[in-house]
Formats: C-alpha cells, structure tokens, sequence
C-alpha cells in the first residue's frame, strides 16, 4: 500500500514529490484513504476493499503479416466483484503495466457504486504498439487475448468495454470469439459494441451528455443562469466534442474551446458545430474565423463560471490549481486533478463534479447496452437519453446531500458514497469460507 500522499497548496514541489502526485495509483488511494476515514471503515473491510478480487496475465502467441512470431502479454483486473460483474475497458498501448490496469479496475468499482448501477469494476489491457500493427494482426491479437480470458469474462462474470487505442471493432471481434467458444451469439459480452450487433442507441454521446446533465444540475443549484454562465472546455474529443455540441444546443455560451496545440475564444460564445468544421478541414481549431486564437499557457486559468477538464489527466495539480478562476469544476476526464490540488480547490471555493460522477454516463449507457442484450429489445434514443438523465440527476443529488449532510467535499462525498456501497454488499453476502 502506498502512503497517504501529503496535500499541499504549496505550488513548489521537488521533482519527486511530483512524480508521486502524478501518479494514478497513488491519487486513488489518496482519495480512497480519506473516504475509508471519513467512514471509520474497519480495518479488515478496508482490507477487502483495496484488494482485489482477481488479476490475471496471460500471454498471447501471434503470426505477423510478415510470418515473425510475436508474444505479447495482456492483463485482466477484476477488482470487485461484489455488487454485479466486474466491468471496465480495455486499452492496447506500449505502456500498459499491471499496476495502472489495477488502478484503473478499482476506480471502475467506485465510478458503477456512485451511479448506482449493479456492477463491480475491471480493466485490461495489452502491451502492444497500436500504431505499427495492421488490422489483422490486431484482429489476432484481440481474438487470441479474448479465447485466455474466455473463462474469466461474460454477460454474468466481467463485461470489457472500449478504452485506450480500442474500438467498436475491437469489441465486435471479442464478442465474435467469445460467441464461437460458447457456440451461440453473446451479444452482452462487452458493451460498445457496433449497433448492428447489439450496440446501444446514445452510447457515442453518453459521457458527453452526462457532463451536460450534471452541469446543468451544478448550474441550479448554485443559481447560476445558463444563457450567461461562460463555460470552457478542455479537450475536442469525444467527451468534450460531445459535451460542447450538447451544450450549445441546450443554449449554453462556450467561450472557449481548449486543444493540445490551440486555443479559442469567442465571448459571446462559440459556434461548435463550425469549429468542429473547421478542425475537419485544418487539422487545427487555431485560426478558426469567428473566435480569437488564445494563449495556449494561459487558456485554463481564464475566468469562467465552468470548466470541463475533458482531456487527460493531471491536469490540474499543486502546481497550478491555484491560478484557476471557475466556479465549477466539472471532470469529464478521468482523473484530470491531483490529490494533491484537491485542498486547494476546497480553498478556493471551488465546486467540484468530481470524474467518478462527472463522466459516468458512458458507463451508465454501457450498462443499457447490456439490459438491451439481455432482454433483446432494444430502445430509441429517447428513451436512453431520459434514463441517462434519471440515473446522472439522481446520482448528482445523492453526491452532493452526502457531502452536505457529512461536511466534505463533493469528491470524498462520491468515494464515501461508493465505498459505503461496495462495504454494504459485502457485508450483507458475507464472506464466503
Ligand atoms: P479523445 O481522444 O476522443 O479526445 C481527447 C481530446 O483531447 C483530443 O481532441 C485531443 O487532441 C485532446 N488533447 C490531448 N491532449 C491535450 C492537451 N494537453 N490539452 C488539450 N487537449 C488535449 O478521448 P475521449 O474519449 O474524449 O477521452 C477524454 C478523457 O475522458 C480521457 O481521460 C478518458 O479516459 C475520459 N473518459 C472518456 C470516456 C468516453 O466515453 N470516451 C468515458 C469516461 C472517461
């Protein structure tokens, strides 16, 4: 177990004190350690809670194109098994380690307990370079690391999802293999998978649309009006492309538009739809006619009523938390802050929707997207988009009465919140001996 790692406002840091607030592993258990405290969870339950439950390495033998034999070697976490199958995506980059697919599989556990959804959490991954494979070498890879694991995933064991460098063909392919072992066609499998083959209606929009949910909620309950609020983004992608486009359609004033080589600006809010053009056709949002290109160093720390980190992580950290001037915080990334900065937001009065609730929408239409495939009837949009709104509202509104009625943050009000979930289902199945 990693030590408690020490909040500081201090924007000076050494370089390994850095380091460690960097790390992914030690931000979960930071947030883990104060929500187990907060909670006086006995020692023995937190025991069970920060291990988990399965861990698997397999190795998996391919032919190249070009006739070479490659072995490469893929993981699987299930960290939690206790309120439903274990449930998480799975990423092929060059770094993978068992140690951020462990992380990773724990946050799932905590991310399906704040939402309410009846699942525990995973993730995998494969240690490949994406890039440089062809399709059909990634085909086999996919179909190889998906017949190692055929014993260990399935509708009622653990569901892999897309992440990192994986797609809605990487899903396809898992869920052909896993359907030709078992001899009939498992759509429930994974989820995120093409429409085609039981995929979900909404699915693409889901984690944008959950930011726009929990947003407006924020924008209530703070009394803020929406036509004026400014709101900037941080991150063009599917989170942050999404959530921006929700937003300018519900009337929302983006003023800016943040991306790793650009800035943009506009106070009257932007045109989204037509910078999205306009990245089509430049490769770029710079240079965009109706917005004023901004100072790259500077964009995050303009002043704004929200701001949707929705890029990547560490982001905000120790060293820079500080100069923020939002009202709201509202994470579409995972992970996007440091524990570390997390006292300097509460300082700053800053109101956080932390990731764990901000970006769940993906999971929650991953979860209709198993119902549907259980039940084998499938849903209009509308009708996942007015759940998605049920489940985001309701979840937004348990998170923040926690925080008030226990006087913490909005952020170890989720943890709490979710670990007290996970803890009760332990306690009321027992331990099996
Ligand atoms: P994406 O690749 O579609 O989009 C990310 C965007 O961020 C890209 O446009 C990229 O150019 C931009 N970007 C990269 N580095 C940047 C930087 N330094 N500054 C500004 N912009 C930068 O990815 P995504 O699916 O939108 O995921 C974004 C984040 O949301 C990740 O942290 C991911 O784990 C998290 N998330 C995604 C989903 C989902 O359903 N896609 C669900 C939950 C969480």
């Amino acid at each position: 177990m990693i030590a408690e790692a020490a909040p500081s406002s201090s924007p000076v840091a050494s370089e390994a004190d850095l380091a460690l607030e960097l790390n992914p592993w030690v931000a979960a258990e930071t947030r883990f350690n104060q929500a187990a405290k907060a909670l006086k969870l006995d020692e023995g339950m937190q025991k069970v809670l920060r291990t988990p439950t399965r861990e698997l390495t397999v190795y998996i033998p391919v032919v190249l194109d070009d006739g070479r034999i490659e072995v490469f070697t893929g993981y699987r976490v299930q960290h939690s098994i206790a309120r439903g199958p274990a449930k998480g995506g799975i990423r092929f980059a060059k770094d993978v380690s068992l140690d951020e697919v462990r992380a990773l599989a724990a946050w799932m556990t905590w991310k399906c307990a704040v939402v309410n959804i009846p699942y525990g959490g995973g993730k995998g991954g494969v240690i490949c370079e994406p890039d440089i494979l062809s399709p059909s070498e990634l085909e086999r890879i996919t179909r190889r690391y998906t017949a190692e694991l055929i014993d260990f995933i399935g509708p009622e064991l653990d569901i892999p999802a897309p992440d990192m460098n994986t797609n809605e063909q990487t899903m396809a392919w898992i869920m052909d293999t896993y359907s030709m072992h078992k001899r009939h066609a498992t759509t429930a499998v994974v989820t995120g998978k093409p429409l085609a083959i039981g995929g979900s209606r909404g699915r693409t929009e889901a984690t944008g649309r959950g930011c726009l949910i929990v947003t407006r909620e924020a924008m209530k309950r703070l009394d803020m009006d929406p036509a004026t609020a400014r709101i900037v983004i941080q991150g063009f992608g599917n989170v942050g492309g999404m959530a921006a486009k929700l937003m300018k359609r519900e009337g929302y004033k983006i003023v800016s538009i943040i991306e790793w080589d650009a800035a943009v600006y506009n106070k009257n809010g932007l045109d989204i739809e037509g910078l999205m053009k306009h990245r089509k056709d430049t490769g770029s949002i710079a240079g965009f006619a109706e917005a004023e290109d901004m100072d790259l160093n500077e964009a995050l720390y303009q002043e704004c009523e929200v701001l949707v980190p929705a890029a990547k992580e560490n982001v905000i950290t120790s060293q820079n938390a500080h100069k923020l001037r939002t009202r709201v915080l509202c994470e579409g990334a995972n992970g996007p802050t440091t524990a570390a900065a997390d006292p300097v937001l509460r300082d700053q009065n800053v109101f956080v929707i932390p990731d764990i609730l901000a970006n769940a929408g993906g999971v929650t239409v991953s979860y209709f997207e198993w119902v549907q495939d259980r039940q084998g009837y499938f849903w209009n949009e509308n009708e996942v988009n007015n759940r998605l709104q049920e489940i985001m509202v309701s979840s937004f509104q348990d998170v923040v009465s926690y925080g008030q009625s226990k006087k913490v943050d909005n952020r170890t009000a989720a943890y709490m919140l979710a670990l007290e979930r996970v803890a009760h289902a332990i306690k009321l199945r027992g331990l099996y001996a």
